[in-house]
């Protein structure tokens, strides 16, 4: 691993690897849960050293480093009173997130986050270091913006900023399983009265001192308390088990999602009786996606409730997982054509991530199976795929690049925008050093 101290030494790091042909990766945030950031007998570059960002309030635009995480952006754009949209967790890496597409709480308002990138700093795969714009490598800014994990090292990238001066509503609340009819009714209804500056996710996840999953939901509101608490009063006033809901500075906000500390974690689950092989690593964990079209049918929802319940119950280990089903308004999102960017999950439908968290490395395919076929059913059934005559190619893959497990295959992800990206590849990266994240040539062996 090479912790390089600026953008001319990852430069050296990646002339060499490709050089020497050494099994090459970039680590940002290292939120991967593919094993994308990490490689055996190769070189992992690890651009923690470089997180400065720069605000510009003036143009309002803002600088960022490539090893930067959202936190370091939130905090520095928030004292001009400016926000960038960014994930909805800030420990994530700002470019991991960035460069496969990047969903946020602001989505609904001002897009995904490439759609506010105005132009990326890349080491390509010859040591080389270009920017990409829509004035100039225009080719790689269209491939950046959602696969620029396979051209390239993100030393820097520029994005748009918008002014935010108010604080904003938002908060995780907790419900008992009865509540489900009354939370799936509000989200059918959320797409018809939403103007963008709203989110609301929902799913499950097992409490503390539970036996079986609550609903879990996640409430954002770019306003007022008294307009956030009118908008979701049908969901409020459902008497909810717990309710951190609140006003807070937008360089809070990402916050209330953040993964609670691991040492912590592992005390609570020592006291079910969970053995740990090895105390100095973490959990091991799967993040998968699929989608949703609304209205959702509460019965298939419960259904999926059930699912999910008896893998953590059989699975006690397994207790701190979730699965999410996360409406995000999408016209912003699909103003942008699926060919306008690499990006090709732009579609009337919502994405649903799912994340596995477990402990004994012999669980791993049980419970990797177990979580591909819930998130294969969702989208069977309730995803946009189910609609006759609906062309995931053309009019959005569903499938959110930086969601899907890295085996699921690069066609079901980027579409017909698959054809370009490999002529991309052939003219940037010949010998596909840039291959751990969703591997473009799939003949090549992984890194
Ligand atoms: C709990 C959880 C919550 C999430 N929430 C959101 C969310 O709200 N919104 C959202 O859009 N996504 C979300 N994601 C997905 C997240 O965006 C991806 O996992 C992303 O790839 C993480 O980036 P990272 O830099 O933290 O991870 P890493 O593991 O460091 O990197 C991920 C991939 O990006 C590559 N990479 C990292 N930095 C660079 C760089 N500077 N240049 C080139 N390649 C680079 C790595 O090589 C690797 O292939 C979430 C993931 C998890 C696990």
């Amino acid at each position: 691993m090479v912790r390089v101290a600026s953008i001319h030494q990852a430069a050296t790091v990646v002339r060499f690897a490709s050089h020497h042909e050494i099994p090459f990766t970039t680590r940002g945030g290292g939120y991967s849960t593919s094993g994308a950031s990490i490689t055996y007998g190769g070189i992992v570059l690890d651009l923690s050293k470089l997180r400065a960002v720069h605000v510009f309030p003036d143009s309002q635009t803002v600088t960022v480093e490539g090893g930067a995480v959202w936190a370091d952006v939130d905090v520095a754009a928030a004292q001009h009173q400016l926000i960038v949209v960014g994930s909805t967790l800030n420990q994530i890496g700002v470019a991991g997130a960035t460069l496969g597409g990047g969903y946020g709480w602001l989505t609904g308002q001002y897009g995904l986050v490439i759609d506010n990138l105005l132009w990326a700093k890349m080491i390509l795969a010859d040591g080389s270091i270009v920017t990409a714009s829509e004035t100039a490598h225009r080719d790689l800014f269209w491939g950046v913006r959602g696969a620029g994990q396979c051209f390239g090292v993100a030393v820097e990238l520029g994005f748009r900023a918008h002014r935010q001066e108010n604080h904003v509503f938002a908060g995780t609340l907790c419900f008992s399983p009865d509540k489900l009819p009354q939370i799936v009714a509000f989200a059918n209804h959320f797409e018809t009265v939403t103007d963008g500056k709203q989110g609301f996710w929902f799913g499950f996840t097992m409490q503390d001192s539970m036996a079986q999953c609550s609903i879990l939901v996640v409430l954002f509101y770019n306003g007022s308390e008294s307009e956030a608490r009118q908008f979701f009063s049908p969901v409020l006033s459902l008497e909810p088990a717990m309710d951190r809901t609140q006003m807070l500075p937008y360089d809070g906000l990402n916050e209330i999602l953040n993964t609670t500390d691991v040492t912590t974690r592992r005390d609570r689950l020592s006291k079910i009786d969970i053995t740990y092989p090895d105390k100095s690593v973490g959990f091991r964990k799967s993040l998968r996606g699929s989608n949703i079209t609304l209205p959702l049918d509460v019965d298939f929802v419960r259904l999926i409730y059930d699912e999910f319940n008896a893998v953590l119950t059989d699975h006690p280990q397994a207790r701190d997982s979730r699965i999410l089903f996360e409406l995000l308004p999408n016209r912003q999102i699909t103003k942008v054509a699926n060919s306008a960017t690499a990006f090709a999950s732009r579609g009337p439908y919502y994405n649903v991530s799912s994340l596995f968290e477990w402990t004994e490395a012999h669980l791993d395919n049980e419970i990797r199976s177990l979580q591909q076929s819930l998130m294969d059913r969702i989208g069977r059934c309730a995803g946009i795929t189910r609609q006759p005559g609906y062309n995931p190619s053309t009019h959005g893959t569903g499938l959110y690049a930086n969601y899907a497990g890295r085996d699921v295959p690069v066609g079901e992800i980027f579409g017909d925008n698959l054809s370009r990206l490999r002529r991309l590849k052939e003219k940037y990266d010949a010998h596909n050093i840039f291959r751990k994240w969703h591997n473009l040539n799939k003949h090549d062996p992984p890194a």
